[in-house]
């Protein structure tokens, strides 16, 4: 009994001390924040490594125990890094694409679509631009499936320099014609920051491929444009780097931005990447952002099309996208994994009927 009230009036005392605690800690916060502001107004930087290591030596020389020196140094250092936390702007805190800083979707406009307000769509076109002809072809196919984003690679990032880079502004001309044409829109990578301004001319949508998610100067340089931007997940990028990339396009006034996983490098080498799927869903719980899954490049796999579309139409994907080709075997890129029109014509009607499964 009388143990039981020692250990009561124990407990008592070190909760009185934890008080304490609470209280010189946020007292301590206080003065931080105010620390903070002078270092703004001063123009110095927040980050004081001299200043930490004054602290952490004063308490070696003040320490007499129980608690040894290193162990003290520990949690100071932990208080130093909520110290920091507390100094940063709140925009570090919570990004502009984050969904604590916008909890509703961000719906993009592209042309008469809209992308992120629950339907499900689909982004279709050929790898890459070759001639007039081929898209056309491809172009009329989508047509008479009431497709109507058609995508095309006009400047290709190409793994070699002497492979076929693309048609340049030659091919986005012909993407416009045959968008045109057939009423569709136009999605198209653009893989210089010097070209972007003269490329809205002729896109919809401006894309930026994998090899390009963190070229910083490209980002920028899409953010401060009037026109969606579709941004590809880089080839060994984490989910974190995918959302800060687009964070450098947001930072910079344009929202209109879509992301799309298309598989990340992995050690598999039964697929072209390996297909991400759950970043879909975490994609959509983190940011406000439309998510589309590219089934081409991810699984780089004819028999495989389907089956992804369907897990990311059911994952809850905003899109799909995949490659068509009028010949496939011919195609100056990517000739193994794009569908032909047949091909193409069977695998929409398939999603379509699974689309409408999933909503009923
Ligand atoms: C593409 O979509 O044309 C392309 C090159 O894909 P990625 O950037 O994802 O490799
Ligand atoms: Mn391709």
């Amino acid at each position: 009994m009388s143990t039981n009230n020692e250990l009561v009036q124990l407990r008592d005392k070190v909760d009185e001390i934890n008080l304490k605690i609470v209280e010189l800690l946020n007292e301590r916060g206080t003065v931080v924040q105010e620390i903070g502001k002078q270092k703004i107004k001063h123009g110095i930087k927040r980050f004081d490594p001299v200043r930490e290591r004054e602290v952490l030596d004063m308490i070696a020389n003040v320490n007499d125990g129980p608690f040894e020196t290193s162990t003290l140094q520990h949690i100071f250092k932990t208080i130093f890094q909520a110290s920091l936390e507390l100094q940063e702007d709140d925009h570090r805190k919570a990004l502009l694409v984050s969904r604590k800083k916008k909890p509703e979707n961000t719906i993009v406009r592209v042309k008469n679509d809209l992308i992120g307000d629950g339907s499900q769509s689909f982004i279709m076109g050929p790898c890459a631009v070759e001639s007039y002809e081929q898209v056309r072809a491809v172009g009329q196919a989508m047509k008479q499936q009431g497709l109507t984003m058609m995508r095309g690679g006009a400047f290709k990032p190409r793994t070699s320099p002497y492979d076929f880079q693309g048609l340049g502004y030659e091919g986005l001309q012909i993407l416009r014609d045959v968008a045109d044409e057939f009423d569709l829109s136009v999605i198209s990578e653009i893989l210089n920051p010097n070209d972007v301004e003269r490329a809205l001319e002729y896109v919809d949508v401006i894309q930026i491929g994998a090899r390009n998610m963190q070229n910083f100067d490209l980002l920028r340089t899409v953010g401060q444009v009037n026109k969606p931007v579709l941004l590809k997940r880089g080839l060994s990028a984490t989910i974190e780097e995918f959302i800060n990339a687009a964070e450098y396009i947001i930072s910079q006034g344009n929202d209109q931005i879509i992301l799309c996983e298309r598989g990340i490098r992995t050690y598999e080498r039964a697929t072209r990447n390996t297909l991400d799927i759950s970043a879909v869903p975490i994609l959509k719980k983190e940011t406000h952002l439309p998510v589309v899954v590219d089934v081409t490049h991810s699984t780089g796999r004819k028999d495989l099309l389907l089956p992804a579309a369907k897990a990311a139409l059911a994952i809850g994907a905003d899109a799909v996208m995949a490659e068509v080709h009028p010949d496939p075997a011919v195609a100056l890129s990517d000739s193994a994994q794009q569908m032909n029109i047949p091909q193409f014509e069977e695998f929409m009607h398939e999603l379509k009927d699974f689309r409408a499964k999933l909503q009923s």
